[in-house]
């Protein structure tokens, strides 16, 4: 009889296998600490139910739950039951399927440093407490849809290797975080710090997180993560891949943008579109201008590629006369543009000082009184009166209007730098 070696955990009776040659470095382990997975797996089922027994309360619920450094040989299934009180999985090591289907923590669930080797599955979880991931590994799937999240609920260094999922998970009330960091490989070897490994879709479907509290996506590789369908706007995205590091197209857009044009949805359209505008505003609110300003045009950039007629063409003109509502200076270029043209145009009409007298041109000297008659027409100094030539009408009334126009779009562009 030797005390178990896990600091912390005051176990008296060894593990040791019938016949087992004990190695120089074997440290005496109990049987939830032991490494010896074959070895140990019959006796860890019966002592594992024992365990739980003395842990009970009531039919399906337990109180504390000391699990740390645990060592799980094979399958486990927590499932549909209540732990009221601390649920402590940290630096656990589960070797088969883990399985929480179903079952609520009401108090704090830790799995900080585990190691899930095989599929870990949360679906329909309910985490009431703090719940914490940190550097947890999720060698496998791991699946939390349907979850749901009412406390601080964080995944902080966490590694995904296998598939992940976080559909229609709740988050009302939540703390929700998902932050890569530094943490090394296997090897010790270069940091990885993207959370999810893997290559395929990462479903953070169908979630409200305008309901959480707060909600932080922070040095995240989200190049395969899909948000159709979610609430992103409350949400702060900080030093997230969208595709590669460079760019900040939507792992939804392109996979629309890869469909066949008979697969393609315009339901799905209209929410890629919802989700640039929200990335927009979540952008604006943290101060990320530029990224807000690369969603924008996405967003009308879509518009008019896929809008029909006339849509895609006012798209098209908003485009070319302010960049989508975003740049004071276009609309100033177009100003002067069209002032200058109408009084071309003008000269062309005007009676008093024709550009064309008689087949023979006074460019540029008469183009001068035209720009001043022009400027006191559409200013109003010059009353317009209907003794003008009705074309001289014409022009100056859709003179007037497309100013009008442009100024709207010079406006907006200056509200929306100072609404920053
Ligand atoms: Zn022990």
């Amino acid at each position: 009889m030797s005390e178990c070696s896990y600091i912390g955990c005051e176990r008296t009776d060894s593990f040791w296998p019938a016949g087992y040659e004990a190695q120089p470095d074997d440290k005496p382990c109990c049987i939830f600490h032991s490494p010896l997975i074959e070895e140990k797996r019959e006796k860890f089922e019966a002592e594992w139910q024992k365990f739980l027994e003395t842990h009970q309360q009531d039919e399906n619920e337990y109180g504390d739950l000391d699990c740390r450094g645990f060592v799980f040989p094979g399958d486990v299934g927590l499932v549909m039951l209540t732990f009221t009180g601390q649920a402590q999985f940290s630096e656990a090591r589960f070797n088969g399927n883990a399985s929480f289907f179903g079952t609520t923590f009401n108090a704090n669930a830790e799995f900080n440093g585990a190691v899930f080797a095989g599929e870990a599955a949360f679906t329909s979880t309910i985490f009431n407490g703090e719940t914490q991931f940190f550097k947890t590994i999720f060698r496998q799937d791991a699946n939390f849809s349907l979850a749901e999240c009412h406390g601080k609920f964080s995944l902080r260094s966490t590694r995904f290797c296998g598939n992940a999922s976080f559909a229609d998970v709740s988050v009302k009330d939540a703390e929700f975080e998902l932050i890569g960091g530094a943490y090394d490989n296997e090897s010790g070897e270069a940091a990885d710090t993207r959370v999810f490994e893997g290559d395929q879709r990462v479903p953070f479907n169908q979630i409200d997180f305008s309901m959480a509290k707060q909600v932080r996506f922070e040095h995240v590789d989200l190049s395969c993560a899909s948000f159709l369908g979610s609430r992103v706007e409350k949400v702060e995205f900080s030093d997230v891949w969208w595709h590669g590091t460079d760019s900040l197209e939507l792992y939804d857009d392109r996979q629309w943008e890869a469909k066949d044009k008979q697969e393609r949805n315009l339901d799905e359209l209209h929410q890629i579109q919802e989700l640039y505008r929200q990335l927009t505003r979540s952008s604006n609110k943290y101060r990320r201008y530029q990224a807000a300003r690369t969603f924008h045009i996405r967003r009308h950039e879509l518009r008019r590629q896929y809008r029909s007629f006339p849509g895609n063409l006012l798209e098209g003109i908003y485009k070319l006369l302010s960049n989508y509502g975003l740049s004071c200076c276009r609309p100033l270029f177009w100003f002067i543009c069209t002032l200058l043209t109408a009084s071309g145009l003008l000269g062309l009409f005007n009676p008093e000082h024709p550009l064309y007298p008689a087949g023979n041109p006074r460019w540029p000297t008469a183009i001068w009184p035209n720009i001043q008659f022009n400027l006191a027409l559409v200013f109003e100094m010059k009353l317009l009166d209907f003794d003008l030539p009705w074309n001289i009408l014409i022009l100056c009334t859709v003179e007037r209007l497309f100013l009008l126009l442009i100024l709207y779009f010079f406006l907006v562009a200056v509200m929306r730098r100072l609404t920053r």
